[in-house]
């Protein structure tokens, strides 16, 4: 999977470092920083809950194509 934060979006709420902290971090400004830029697919439901509870919908989620993972 890729995952794609908009950093136009984020406004530092910090859902997602919380919900899936070894693939989402807060910068010193508090925007959201990308430990991991393609998860494994033990991280996905972690990454996916952390994508739909970001209040600002900044969080994109595109799954791999078969065979390309
Ligand atoms: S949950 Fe959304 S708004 Fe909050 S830090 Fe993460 S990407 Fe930014």
């Amino acid at each position: 999977m890729d995952i794609t934060i908009d950093h136009d979006k984020c406004m530092g709420a910090g859902q997602c470092a919380l919900i899936a902290p070894e693939v989402f971090d807060q910068g010193d400004d508090g925007m959201a920083l990308l430990l991991v830029d393609r998860p494994g697919t033990a991280q996905a439901p972690a990454v996916r809950e952390a994508a739909e509870s970001c209040p600002l919908s900044a969080i994109s989620v595109a799954d791999d194509r078969p065979g390309t993972a």
